[in-house]
Parts: C-alpha cells; sequence; structure tokens
C-alpha cells in the first residue's frame, strides 16, 4: 500500500532510503491509530473516585497528536479539560489517557473536544464540564493556506460552564492562550 503510494507520488519504492519505509509507516500507523482499539472503559480503569468537594478541577495543558480525516495529516496542539465534581472524581492521569483515546484516529478537532466533553459527562455525571483544544494543522500550515503559527480553537462547554458565564470565564481565563505562548 505504501509502496504504490511512493510510486504513484514519483517515487522509487526499490531505493536503499525507502525499502524499509512501507514497514515504519505501518508500524507509526499502528500507534497513531490506536484509539480505535481501545474503549472508554479500558483507559480509564479504576479511576473514578468519591468527590470529597465540589471547586473546579482543571487540567491543563495536556498534549495532543492527530490525524486530520480530510488529509491524513498531522494536527496536534494542547488540550485543558475542567469539571466541577458533583459525586465522582477522576484520576488526574486519566484525561491524558481520554484525549489520546480520541486523537489516535483520523479526526477533526471539534470531534475530539466533544468526545472528550462527552466522556467526562458520562464517567462523572458532573455539575458541569469543559474542553478547550488549540491546534495546529500541518494540512495548513504545509499548503499555505494559513500562516504558519495561526492556530485553531475548539471548546466544548456543559452544564455550569454552559449556563454560568462567571464559571465560563474563570475557566476561560485560566487557560486560553497557553498554546501561543510556547
Ligand atoms: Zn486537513
Amino acid at each position: 500500500m505504501t509502496r504504490d503510494w511512493l510510486a504513484a507520488i514519483g517515487e522509487d519504492p526499490q531505493r536503499e532510503g525507502l525499502m524499509r519505509t512501507p514497514h515504519r509507516v505501518a508500524k507509526a500507523w499502528a500507534y497513531m491509530t490506536e484509539g480505535y482499539g481501545q474503549t472508554l472503559a479500558e483507559v480509564v480503569g479504576e479511576g473514578v473516585f468519591a468527590a470529597e468537594g465540589s471547586e473546579m478541577v482543571i487540567v491543563k495543558d495536556i498534549e495532543f497528536y492527530s490525524m486530520c480525516e480530510h488529509h491524513m495529516l498531522p494536527f496536534y496542539g494542547r488540550a485543558h479539560v475542567a469539571y466541577i465534581p458533583n459525586s465522582k472524581i477522576l484520576g488526574l492521569s486519566k484525561f491524558a489517557r481520554i484525549v489520546d483515546l480520541y486523537s489516535r484516529r483520523l479526526q477533526v478537532q471539534e470531534r475530539i473536544t466533544t468526545q472528550v466533553a462527552d466522556a467526562v459527562e458520562e464517567l462523572l455525571a458532573p455539575k458541569g464540564v469543559a474542553v478547550l483544544m488549540e491546534g495546529i494543522h500541518l494540512c495548513m500550515a504545509m499548503r499555505g493556506v494559513q500562516k504558519q503559527n495561526s492556530s485553531t480553537t475548539t471548546s466544548a462547554m456543559r452544564g455550569l460552564f454552559r449556563s454560568d458565564p462567571r464559571t465560563r470565564a474563570e475557566f476561560m481565563s485560566a487557560v486560553q492562550g497557553t498554546l501561543r505562548g510556547r
């Protein structure tokens, strides 16, 4: 498959530097699309606990790497997830696992954002959940559709983050613009 692709773009699949490329591509793609073979229950495991308070929890700067389904090129950036517990909390390391679960597929950033929010809702039934993702899309940057440094922001706001402007503002001021600052 990769061999055909190499030939189609005018390469010689037999030249030395490309001999093992199909093998390497297959391995890389298996990793980058690992999310298809996993479930939310598997990645969360025993990570849900009883809540002791109801203060906002914000997990910032979760790195994500995904592949756009329109061009099969990478997009990557940072995800920020916040929630207000009701009766359950989630171990902090699990948020990164959830982001990976949905990122390691062919995706659009909007869908990952929604899926992460849905997952937190499903697991914790919190008073509110917010997800903000900031991504750089190589399908735009490499093809010169946009300036290299422009990023795409997507968000999903549920419960109190949707109904209470102060809660939303507290989250947004805590997380916004962290990608560009690096
Ligand atoms: Zn694309």
